[in-house]
């Protein structure tokens, strides 16, 4: 592969793990991140590594900064071959502090206890904007130097909670359906021009994201932490590494075949159903 590869987010833990291996098959990377201090520090590992890489700032809710972040791009590297969508992410506003509403609920009034009805429409619209918007508005600005193009094709980010919500975070949940219904729509729209579209469907990852939902203090694992291992077949936590060949398959001529799918990386979650 030698292709130019925009991916935003990678400035965190799962699209930086991916940004390396891309780069290590060949590829110009470009790291894309709001923290653009971890952009460019993604950026240097990959150039420590031996491989092309810049990183840039970009907002992937404004397409001004993101517009900027292209002309960068197309700057030092030429026209973008690969789009990875990988910005993303919940908030607290938009969780609920118990998985099922109990009466009791509504008389507790414990400080940041949250049910249904204490969510805060800022929190869902953050969680929308930032996972939906926040790939839709890259697409649109990034995918202009695809249409026409052979070797082109964006993946998106959605999640395991896509299929079947996960208890406590309506928001998160919802928006990552919405990322892979738009996969598979923004595949069809695409078709025609040559621009396959697919995404990977994480399962469960301990990042920094998750991490005070999913482990104590003293690293050991909370009720929900150690929930998901119960209901996970494979009896562990993914791996960052775990969604590398995924993901340099989707973006390879491997997969030139392949379009509007969405691939579950979760060792067997989807698959159990818990009996
Ligand atoms: P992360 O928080 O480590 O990385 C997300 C990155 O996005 C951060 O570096 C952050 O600075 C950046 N970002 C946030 N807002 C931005 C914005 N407006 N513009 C540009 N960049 C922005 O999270 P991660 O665990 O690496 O997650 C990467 C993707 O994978 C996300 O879409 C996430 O929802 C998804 N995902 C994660 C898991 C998991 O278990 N960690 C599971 C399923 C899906």
């Amino acid at each position: 592969m030698s292709k130019t590869i925009v991916l935003t987010g990678a400035g965190g833990v799962l699209c930086s793990t991916m940004a390396m291996a891309l780069a290590k098959k060949g590829n110009r990377i470009a790291v894309l991140d709001l923290r653009e201090e971890a952009a460019n520090k993604v950026a240097q590992e990959i150039k420590d590594a031996g491989a092309e890489a810049i990183g840039v700032a970009a907002n992937v809710l404004e397409k001004d900064s993101l517009e900027k972040a292209k002309q960068v791009v197309n700057d030092a590297f030429g026209k973008v071959d690969i789009l990875v969508n990988g910005a993303g992410g919940n908030h607290p506003l938009g969780t609920t502090s118990n998985p099922f509403f109990a009466m009791e609920d509504l008389q507790n009034a414990a400080e940041g206890f949250k049910t249904f009805f204490d969510l805060d429409p800022k929190g869902i619209e953050f969680t929308f904007n930032l996972n939906f918007l926040g790939t839709l508005i890259p697409t649109q600005v990034f995918a202009t130097d695809m249409v026409g193009r052979e070797g082109c094709s964006i993946l998106n980010i959605s999640s395991m909670n896509a299929y079947t919500p996960l208890t406590k975070i309506p928001a998160y949940s919802g928006a990552k359906a919405a990322i892979s219904n738009f996969t598979q729509w923004l595949a069809v729209h695409f078709s025609k021009v040559g621009i396959r579209v697919n995404a990977l469907a994480p399962g469960f990852f301990l990042t920094d994201q998750n991490r005070a939902l999913l482990t104590n203090e003293d690293g050991s694992l909370t009720q929900r932490g150690q929930q998901i291992i119960d209901q996970t077949p494979m009896g562990r936590y993914g791996t960052a590494d775990d969604l590398v060949s995924s993901t340099l398959y989707l973006c390879d001529d491997a997969s030139a075949f392949v379009t509007g799918i969405v691939i579950p990386i979760d060792g067997g979650f989807s698959a159990y159903s818990g009996v």
